[in-house]
């Protein structure tokens, strides 16, 4: 039905820039260990297949591999975080701060709550997992 929708995103300095077409997922805090590190805080992502990403600009997108399950992308040249991706699934987790105009899209759940430090709470009613959501769809 929105297969004519699209957004568009980039990191801080233009090195990557990034357009999506068709709807996406919409927005999950992960409050993991591994995204406090990468973003400075929890992260929230959307999400969408990974072959529906065409890349305008992409000299400053790096990889790297976080853990055997899955890789992190970020610009090379600014440091903004950008991506995640799992190896064992194909789609692509995208920063919701990334995006240039985040629509329709709305804060629906948080996970990996096991690991979210003690200097926020989580007040907003929506959902929480302590680990992951597979097995849950939005
Ligand atoms: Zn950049």
């Amino acid at each position: 039905m929105n297969q004519e929708q699209e957004t568009s995103g980039g990191c801080l300095c233009g090195a990557v820039r990034f357009r999506i077409t068709g709807t996406l997922r919409q927005i999950v805090a992960c409050h993991c260990g591994q995204c406090q590190r990468s973003h400075g805080n929890f992260a929230a992502f959307s999400a969408c297949d990974r072959d529906r990403i065409v890349f305008d600009e992409k000299r400053g997108l790096k990889w790297f591999d976080s853990s055997d399950k899955a890789r992190r992308g970020f610009c090379g040249e600014c440091g903004s975080s950008l991506f995640w991706e799992p190896t064992f699934d194909g789609y692509t987790s995208v920063s919701a701060g990334s995006l240039d105009n985040s629509g329709d899209l709305r804060l629906v759940r948080h996970i990996y709550t096991c690991d979210k430090p003690d200097w926020y709470e989580i007040t907003d009613g929506h959902e929480q997992f302590e680990g992951s959501m597979y097995g849950r769809e939005t």
